[in-house]
Parts: structure tokens; C-alpha cells; sequence
């Protein structure tokens, strides 16, 4: 089959790779037909996240159909049309049990803290992901859902990570009606987790990035007012004086360690086999939260970090809540809210690229070209 492989920073190819097959009764292959580059995946192209092997494929945000189940499979069978969740999770251990499939103690041999992830390192567990022909998909009864008919593929694939991902945030941020609500990134998580805060009652959004067409979007999607951080000498001073200079009642953190790379990262990633980086975003939301007040992170940060400024959490009397989102258990109030029509997730797509053109696409997300905001891969006819 034909699949994206990893084979060192800035340097992926498309090549032919072995199909993937059932390798424990409850597996199933599924045949990949659409997917997406996320912008965490920038951290696997830059050579960032710890134990990213080569020929690995990534992918961890695709759809398609049940080509192949294993033998104690049974809630899915051969040609059904199914999204995957990011997350691989086995559905009955102790934290399955509560809904925490992003911490699903039974995936990740490799880490006590994080689950396991499609296409994300071995850090994650070693999954290989979606952007291929084929993947395997472990614990088939417990993640894939069938694709309800009335959503389009290209929602559908948004429903494995980026929307859910952002619903989440703000459902991590506590709002309470009339909260002014500030969103850290304008990618697709901050576009989602901005017009999601609407949903959940917030009074005023502001996002906050430094690239104008992110901003424009989120202006014309998220209907949120927005400043970019680049044109101001100190966002945080900014961000208190349009806020009666008390601070936001609730701050999202849709940035995550830096997905450019900078170079105290590439030092700390690099030398010390560590996702590091510096904790701008998250320091900014600590400084422009209100007393009192909420910070919620869902950008991805690796496992060490260091000048957190966790004493002025404490002393401002902070909650702060994160995780990285369990998807399906957010799919039942996100599909009301679709049915609704409350909105379109497919406005912030971009791009379409075929999966023999990904590399170019990585490059295009990586540099930030032609207003790139969200792309989705086309895999096969
Ligand atoms: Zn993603
Ligand atoms: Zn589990």
C-alpha cells in the first residue's frame, strides 16, 4: 500500500509500505478514504516529539471503511463507512470506565501519563496512523463509530480531533453566561473552541494569534473579536486593558508547546530527547486570566516543561484544567449541535491534497503558506 513515512526531520515521503494486518482478535483494518494534517503533526515533522521513528506513518485524524475485522469484533463489520478517534483506547479499564479514553491506562506501554494516539510516536504507543491506504485499528469495537449518513466526509473527518479537541476546551474553561472568553491560537482548535465558547454561553471572544488570515477566519467564523500578538509590544497588558484591567474570566490555551520550533526547543527536544519548548501560550493565559478565573489548555505539550508560572497560578486562585481530549465522548452533543445547524466545521478547511502530494502539504502547513489554516488529504479514487 501507499503510505506517508517518516524518515527524519523536515523529510517525509510517500512510498510503498506493508498492508497492515488483524494482529490481535479485536483489531480491524480500515481502508482509509479521507484524513487530515494537524497541526500537532508539525511537531513530528520538526523532529520535536521523543521517539519518533523512521518509517513511521503519521495520521492520527481520518475516515474510511472496514476492509478487514478480527475475530471477537463485533460492532463492526466488512464495508462499513467509519471515523476513528484520535485516541486509541480499549473502552473497559479504569479510566475507559469514566470516560477518560485519552488516558485509557491499557494502550501505551511506553508512558504512564499519556494514552495511546494513531500516528504520534511511540511515545503515544507506535500506532501507525491514517495518512495511508490502510491502517490498523486496535480495540475496533471501542473507538470507531459509523458515520452518521447526513454528515459529510470531510465533517466527519473533522470529528476525529480538531472540533471535539476545541469543543472541548471550552467545555474545560467552566463558562458561565456572560464570560468573557480569550482563545489563545487560531488554528482549527482555537476557530473551533471560539465558536464553541458561543455555544456555552460566553458574552465576549477574543482570539488572540499572529497570522492575519487565521484571524480574518476567526473574525468570519468564530465571530470573535481578535488582536495579533505580533503588533503589540505585550499582549498580556493588551488583553487587561480591554478587559476592565481585571483579566479575562476564562483563558483557552489552543497554542501548546511552539509547533515552529524555536530554539530553546529544538535544544531542550534535540539534546535532551524531550518535547520541550517554552511555555509562552500557557504563561500568557496565567497572566491574562482574571483572579479567580479558569485557564483550560488542550495545545500539546510535551511531557517536560520548565518556567511555568505556576506560583502566580496559585497566588491568583486558578483552576486549571486539561487534557487531551477523549473524542468519542464528545461525538453525542457535537452531532445535536451539527444536526441543528448550528454550524459548519468544513468553513475552515483550506486545502485538499491526495495523499501522493502530503509531503508538499506538510511543507505548505510547516511554512505557513498560501493561508493555510486546515488541510485534508484524499486518499484513494
Ligand atoms: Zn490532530
Ligand atoms: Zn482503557
Amino acid at each position: 500500500m501507499r503510505a506517508l513515512v517518516y524518515r527524519g526531520p523536515y523529510r517525509v515521503e510517500v512510498r510503498e509500505k506493508d498492508m497492515p494486518r488483524i494482529e490481535h482478535h479485536n483489531d480491524a483494518v480500515v481502508k482509509v478514504e479521507m484524513g487530515a494534517i494537524c497541526g500537532s503533526d508539525l511537531h513530528l515533522y520538526h523532529g520535536m516529539m521523543p521517539d519518533t521513528r523512521v518509517g513511521t506513518t503519521f495520521g492520527h485524524e481520518f475516515i474510511g471503511t472496514v476492509h478487514e475485522v478480527g475475530p471477537s469484533v463485533r460492532n463492526l463489520k466488512v464495508g462499513d463507512r467509519v471515523m476513528v478517534p484520535f485516541n486509541v483506547f480499549c473502552g473497559t479499564c479504569f479510566f475507559c470506565a469514566r470516560g477518560l479514553y485519552s488516558n485509557c491506562h491499557n494502550v501505551n506501554p511506553n508512558a504512564t501519563a499519556v494514552g495511546g494516539m494513531y500516528g504520534y510516536s511511540h511515545t503515544t504507543g507506535g500506532y501507525d496512523g491514517g495518512q495511508a491506504e490502510y491502517v490498523r485499528v486496535p480495540f475496533a469495537d471501542a473507538g470507531p463509530s459509523l458515520i452518521p449518513d447526513w454528515i459529510s466526509d470531510e465533517t466527519a473527518v473533522l470529528l476525529t480531533d480538531a472540533l471535539p479537541t476545541g469543543y472541548f476546551g471550552a467545555q474545560l474553561a467552566d463558562i458561565v453566561e456572560g464570560d468573557t472568553v480569550v482563545v489563545l491560537g487560531a488554528g482549527p482548535v482555537g476557530l473551533f473552541a471560539a465558536r464553541s465558547a458561543w455555544l456555552m454561553g460566553a458574552g465576549r471572544v477574543i482570539v488572540v494569534d499572529h497570522l492575519e488570515h487565521r484571524l480574518e477566519k476567526a473574525r468570519t467564523f468564530a465571530f470573535a473579536e481578535t488582536y495579533n500578538f505580533a503588533e503589540h509590544d505585550d499582549i498580556v497588558v493588551l488583553l487587561k486593558r480591554v478587559t476592565d484591567h481585571l483579566g479575562a474570566d476564562r483563558v483557552i490555551d489552543a497554542v501548546g508547546a511552539e509547533a515552529d520550533g524555536n530554539l530553546l526547543m529544538h535544544v531542550t527536544s534535540a539534546k535532551l530527547k524531550l518535547q520541550g519548548g517554552s511555555p509562552v501560550a500557557l504563561n500568557w493565559a496565567i497572566d491574562a486570566v482574571r483572579k479567580g478565573g479558569t485557564v483550560s489548555v488542550v495545545g500539546a505539550y510535551g511531557p517536560m516543561f520548565s518556567a511555568v508560572k505556576f506560583g502566580d497560578a496559585m497566588n491568583k486562585g486558578l483552576t486549571l484544567r486539561m487534557n487531551q481530549c477523549p473524542v468519542k465522548r464528545q461525538w453525542p452533543r457535537l452531532l445535536e449541535h451539527l444536526r441543528a445547524g448550528y454550524f459548519d466545521p468544513t468553513e475552515i478547511v483550506t486545502h485538499r491534497i491526495p495523499l501522493e502530494h502530503l509531503p508538499e502539504g506538510y511543507h505548505i502547513m510547516s511554512a505557513k503558506l498560501d493561508g493555510c489554516i486546515k488541510p485534508l488529504v484524499t486518499v484513494g479514487d
